[in-house]
């Protein structure tokens, strides 16, 4: 999805205070960095620390989701090995489990970066 601000926003490279809006250069409000909008000194583009950390958490939760497909079918083996009688239905059952919880990882995966919110 393409944004429709057509004025990037700037963010102190420090503390990520919005400077939108602020003089060409000074100091940050928030932490008195000196910056530069001229020379992007002090400067960062885009991210703030809010919208980096949500980032974090849900590569975590991806991966949390993704290994423990994996657990899943780890136990369905064990399991399965010590019950030879029903080992085929359990080996099913667990990779049936196994593939639902690596498709909520899939999923999780692809919207990473989607539906971050509003700076
Ligand atoms: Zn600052």
């Amino acid at each position: 999805m393409p944004s429709v601000d057509i004025e990037q926003p700037d963010f102190c490279v420090k503390c990520g205070y919005d400077l939108t809006g602020l003089a060409e250069r000074g100091r940050c409000p928030e932490c008195g960095r000196p910056f530069d909008r001229t020379t992007g000194e002090g400067i960062r583009g885009a991210e703030p620390p809010k919208i980096r950390g949500l980032r974090m958490i849900r590569r975590v939760r991806t991966l949390v989701l993704a290994s423990s497909a994996g657990g899943v079918m780890v136990v369905a083996v064990v399991v399965a090995w010590r019950w030879p009688s029903h080992a085929w239905g359990i080996v099913e059952f667990g990779g049936f489990i196994a593939g639902m919880v690596l498709l909520g990882a899939v999923t999780s995966f692809v919207y990473e970066k989607d539906n971050l919110p509003p700076v």
